[in-house]
């Protein structure tokens, strides 16, 4: 096991959570403290601390969890667009230890971000 951190808990079951996806390699569920409208984070099962550690063979687990931001964004009707995001470690301002997609929607947004 890597670390023991929040999103490790929900894949295993251990914390409660609310799933809008879940299928063999990844789920989704709204972010607990929201940024916009619509914020979803969509996580590997697999355990990878962050996008820095992705290899190779995780490129099914990449494709599907933007697959699944796509659906998401389409089922929760984002269509004058939506935001995708991943911090990778802490300068990227990553606080959990568990490789994660941030969907946001419902709002715009400006650039450069913060
Ligand atoms: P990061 O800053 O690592 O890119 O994003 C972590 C996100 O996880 C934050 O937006 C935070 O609100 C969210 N988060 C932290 N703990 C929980 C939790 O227990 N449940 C849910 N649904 N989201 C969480």
């Amino acid at each position: 096991m890597l670390t023991d951190n929040v999103f490790k808990k929900i894949v295993d079951g251990q914390i409660p959570t609310t799933l809008l996806h879940d299928d063999d390699l990844v789920l989704a569920f709204k972010d607990i403290h929201p940024q916009a409208k619509i914020h979803i984070l969509i996580i590997p099962k697999k355990e990878i601390r962050t996008h820095a550690d992705l290899t190779a063979e995780d490129l099914p687990i990449i494709a599907r969890m933007h697959q699944v931001a796509q659906k998401l964004a389409n089922d929760f009707g984002l269509k004058p667009g939506y935001r995708l995001v991943i911090n990778c470690d802490r300068g990227g301002g990553q606080t959990v230890p568990h490789l994660h997609m941030h969907l946001l929607g419902g709002r715009s947004f400006g650039w450069p971000p913060g």
